[in-house]
């Protein structure tokens, strides 16, 4: 298959509900679309879509390094009698993209377009073999008022999702928190879990007093309590913890594995450089104890459906995965994200992706 860049373009719009967390808050969305196509006239879609304030690259940077790609890496070839992913690892190491949301969109779009042509999920192309069962999500709950947390919170019990993640660590807010937590703890009943993301707000000095305050709504993990380069070797917390930027720091997952700090990993594809190294990281990870969590970052939906077919491609389940539609999705031109279904990621006899071209790209 002769593989050729058929589009390159960037997406924009703003977010009718704001996201936010203890460092940021979001208002607009949008990334860059790259699209490839083959010689029978089918397409593969990628996303790069950093996030500003968390990704270590920015939108302006993908789109540079992608336009260089676009006449560097292409036209390329892909043997569809052979295994796929190891083609793609190997097109993505000869042309080593830094940019970590880059690598991302180029082997998404490679995976996306075999697919196509193969009449196959990409997840079956990412594990070899077809997946077994589907991967309960965990609904990110919106809004910073108790009122709206609690109604979120009803809403996701009652749609049966059996988790939840509630932000925490907006700075003086603390005390309201914990009184918002209260009412989110007891509408959710004693069958859904809770979990909390503190966005690495608090100092190492402050952070157990916090967790201990945060330890009676029993939550499943407390992701993130501390800066980034923090984490790793912290071992009597009072409640467990998850890394999530911590594993984008150099070496950060291996000072984790090491020294110890986290029990679970929280896995971006977007900020850690896309499929094939967040499927190598959750190998890791598991043979060492840890679980894992599939999670975005607010993009859009070839990027969501993407780390949708990685859920389901993992060989040991990772735990309920932060994948549930979000607010950054209005920021991109509407397009059904087909694994999602309720409150689990579901096997869908898709044709890579399943998405239909987004607006501008057919
Ligand atoms: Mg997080």
């Amino acid at each position: 298959m002769r593989v050729t860049v058929a589009a390159l373009e960037t997406v924009r719009g703003g977010l009718a509900h704001p996201a936010s967390n203890a460092r940021a808050r979001w208002t607009e969305r949008g990334g860059v679309l790259i699209v490839l196509a083959c010689e029978k006239g089918h397409r593969g879609q990628g996303e790069a879509s950093p996030l500003p304030g968390f990704s270590p690259d920015t939108a302006d940077a993908a789109w540079r390094a992608l336009a260089g790609l676009a006449g560097r890496a292409f036209p390329c070839e892909l043997d569809l009698c052979l295994p796929v992913a190891p083609q793609v690892a190997a097109i993505l190491r000869e042309h080593a993209p830094a940019e970590p949301s880059v690598r991302f969109a180029l082997e998404t779009a490679l995976f996306d377009l075999a697919g196509q042509r193969l009449g196959l999920p990409v997840s079956v192309l990412l594990a070899g073999s077809w997946p077994t069962r589907a991967v309960p999500l965990a609904a990110l709950l919106d809004g910073e008022e108790p009122e709206a947390l609690v109604a979120g919170a009803r809403a996701a019990r009652l749609a049966g999702f059996p988790a939840v993640k509630v932000k925490v660590a907006r700075p003086w807010r603390f005390e309201a928190e914990l009184e918002a937590l209260e009412r989110v703890r007891l509408e959710l009943g004693s069958h859904v879990a809770l979990r909390l993301d503190a966005n690495g707000a608090w100092s190492r000095a402050e952070a157990p007093v916090r967790l201990a305050a945060l330890a009676r709504f029993q939550p499943e993990f407390v992701e993130q309590p501390v800066p980034a380069d923090q984490l790793p070797g912290w071992r009597d917390a009072p409640v467990p913890l998850a890394a999530d930027e911590t594993l984008a720091l150099p070496g950060g997952f291996d000072r984790l594995r090491a020294e110890g700090g986290a029990q679970v990993a929280v896995l971006k594809p977007t900020v850690l450089g896309g499929l094939l190294r967040c499927r190598a990281l959750a190998a890791e990870a598991q043979a060492a104890g840890m679980q894992v969590v599939i999670s975005h970052a607010l993009e859009g939906p070839v990027a969501l459906a993407a780390a949708a077919e990685l859920a389901l491609s993992l060989e040991t389940a990772p735990l309920a995965c932060g994948l549930a539609p979000h607010a950054g999705l209005e920021a991109w031109p509407g397009a059904a994200v087909k694994q999602l279904a309720g409150p689990a990621i579901v096997p869908a006899p898709v044709r890579g992706l399943g998405l239909a071209p987004l607006a501008g790209s057919a």
